[in-house]
């Protein structure tokens, strides 16, 4: 057993990383799907947007060859309505309430069709908004993450420069860095973010980390408003003996190795486990047998009924050969000459509902060991809270508190996203963004909407 990189062909990596939601062959194709499409009345499935994207409408706008409106109502609602197509839960959001699950047929393939509008828009860069005459105010958003750039993109329509800082050297967040490569590829991300700043008006600033190259009293000093848009990135320690033995990584920092590095350069295990089960472990897990890891098995410390996951996401696991052990919590990493060797799990059982809601795990005072070279982490991220206090923000359990106008404590500095909610849907945070631009507009008394 051993971590190595390049375990596959060149065929096999591309062939294992190919896009898992296939576009639609043909325009007749997508015809056919959005002429199903009932128009329905107070639709559920836009209601069950969080950026309320006027399905119905779009629908019917590509059934009447309206592609460039089809796209404007899609990316007026959600700018990043093009990523969202393919990273979007779709199953528990806008394809869960469409009607026909009621009739027992499959439903309108929703996010199918808005890719089919905004792949086109952004690869042929159509023109399809106009930013108003500049304001001369200017604003500073921190992080280019689906938040930043919805906020920056809002306000910028609107008129006002934005500056957007970003410790990373590439824009889109979680959208480039923390989500499988067969969902969305990173030219994909950085075709969107371009479309995005293609409006004008917003300049994005790599490279550049808050608290260590920029500091936000500079930036109340030098801006009418700053807007926080810095996620969570920090993964949640096990804090159990042998984390710290070499084979053992956070799930957040192997995807971003599959992503920045590509797929022969990530070394995976040959037996591989991960511990959780939301969408971030789904990707781990998925990605590290894709990458060739003989074996992979997730732990998971509650059962099915209480998973964070989905239904889709769990079948993606096991269709890609994933094992997945309920009921067990790790225990202890073990180790020989400082690397991983076996992971010892205990068994657990249900007990009383936590805070969550969902039913708490409780020891069974068994274990069982399985041998491993690998042990992904997956147990959900921490906020930044040592920013929040370095820079007297309120701290609301480690994350940004903000009013109900996405205000923080701080005159004239506004958060929203992941660092405010401790980790949503990428399409919550670009809701997130949209109401931080409206807030702060509102602020700078130059918003009329
Ligand atoms: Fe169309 Fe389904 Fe939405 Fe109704 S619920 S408007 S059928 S996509």
């Amino acid at each position: 057993m051993s971590i190595v990189n390049n375990r596959l062909t060149a065929a096999q990596y591309e062939a294992n990383f190919s896009d898992i939601h296939p576009p639609f062959e043909t325009r007749d194709a997508a015809l056919v799907e959005a002429n199903r499409c009932l128009f329905c009345y107070d639709a559920p499935c836009m209601k069950s947007c969080p950026t309320s994207i006027d399905v119905p409408k779009f629908i019917r706008q590509i059934t009447t060859d309206n592609l460039k409106g089809s796209a404007h109502t899609i990316l007026s609602a959600n700018i990043m309505g093009g990523g969202c197509s393919k990273v979007c839960p779709v199953e528990k959001l806008c394809e869960g309430s469409c009607v026909y699950n009621l009739m027992d047929e499959p439903p309108i393939p929703i996010a199918k069709l808005q890719r089919f509008s905004t792949e086109k828009a952004i690869a042929e860069k159509w023109p399809l908004f106009q930013r108003k005459p500049s304001t001369h105010k200017k604003v500073a958003v921190v992080g280019a993450g689906p938040a930043g750039l919805s906020c920056a993109h809002t306000l910028s329509r609107e008129g006002i420069d934005v500056t957007v800082f970003e410790k990373e050297s590439k824009g889109g967040g979680l959208m480039t860095y923390g989500i499988a490569a067969y969902k969305v590829t990173p030219q994909f991300c950085e075709d969107e973010v371009n479309f995005i700043t293609s409006l004008g008006g917003i300049a994005i600033q790599y490279n550049q980390e808050l608290g260590k190259t920029v500091f936000l009293s500079d930036l109340q000093q030098n801006y009418d408003a700053v807007y926080l848009g810095v996620g969570v990135g920090l993964a949640r320690q096990l804090d159990i003996p042998g984390e710290d033995l070499r084979g053992v990584e956070d799930a957040i920092r192997f995807i971003y190795d599959i992503r920045t590095n590509g797929f022969p350069s990530t070394p995976v295990g040959d037996k591989v486990a991960v511990i959780g089960l939301g969408m971030t472990a789904i990707d781990a897990a998925t990605q590290a047998k894709r990458l060739g890891a003989s074996e992979v098995t997730i732990v998971y410390r509650r059962t099915q009924d209480e998973m964070p996951c989905t239904e889709v996401e769990l079948d993606l696991a096991k269709l890609d050969g994933c094992r997945i052990v309920w009921l067990a919590a790790p225990q202890e990493i073990v180790g020989e000459n400082g690397q991983v060797t076996q992971l010892i799990c205990s068994r657990m059982r249900l007990g009383e509902p936590d805070a969550s809601g969902r039913r708490s795990p409780v020891e069974t005072g068994e274990t069982f060991t399985l041998d491993v070279d690998m042990v992904i982490k997956a147990a959900g991220q921490m906020p930044f809270e040592e920013l929040v206090n370095a820079n007297q923000l309120e701290n609301r359990k480690g994350k940004i508190a903000i009013d109900g106008a996405c205000a923080t404590n701080l005159s004239g500095v506004f958060a929203g996203g992941d660092c405010v909610n401790g980790g949503k849907e990428v399409v919550d945070a670009v809701q997130a963004g949209k109401d931080g631009a409206k807030a702060i507009l509102d602020f700078l008394n130059g918003w009329d909407g």
